[in-house]
């Protein structure tokens, strides 16, 4: 049985959503792409500009990424919170996503990016990865806390 399905988001674009009540916990799916470096994702990221707005880059603890836009899954669409309701868990190079709240039928999944970016941020990386999430606590930012 399909637990998920992508749909429109009112958050962004596309997300990803419960088809059934989810506990928490549980192991929902992999996120599935391309590993890259930084900066790898970076110039191809540039290089899409078209289809900017939706994030793909998933960042690993390492400081490389999964870029779910090529030989991604449809946890490609997951969407950025900064209060998420699942979280990945990297195992190697394979990251999972799993639930971290009680999830109801119909809710939209998220996680936290904590993408991290090499050298400074300048207001263009700042603007490109700026948080649309409606969380009180928003940080307005998709990048990690770290500086
Ligand atoms: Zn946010």
């Amino acid at each position: 049985m399909r637990r998920l399905s992508v749909r429109t988001s009112p958050v962004h674009g596309r997300g990803v959503f419960a088809l059934s009540d989810l506990v928490s916990g549980e192991l929902l799916l992999e996120y599935k792409g391309l590993h890259l470096t930084w900066r790898e994702a970076q110039r191809q990221h540039a290089r899409s500009r078209a289809e900017a707005g939706h994030t793909f880059l998933f960042g690993l603890d390492d400081g490389s990424v999964m870029d779910g836009a090529r030989g991604g899954n449809s946890a490609r669409w997951l969407n950025h919170s900064c209060a998420p309701n699942c979280e990945a868990e990297q195992d190697g190079t394979r990251v999972f996503i799993r639930a971290i709240r009680p999830i109801e039928k119909g809710q939209e999944l998220f996680i936290d990016y904590r993408l991290t970016v090499e050298g400074r941020r300048t207001a263009a990386v700042r603007r490109m990865y700026a948080c649309r999430c409606l969380a009180d606590a928003c940080r307005g930012t998709m990048l990690s806390g770290r500086r």
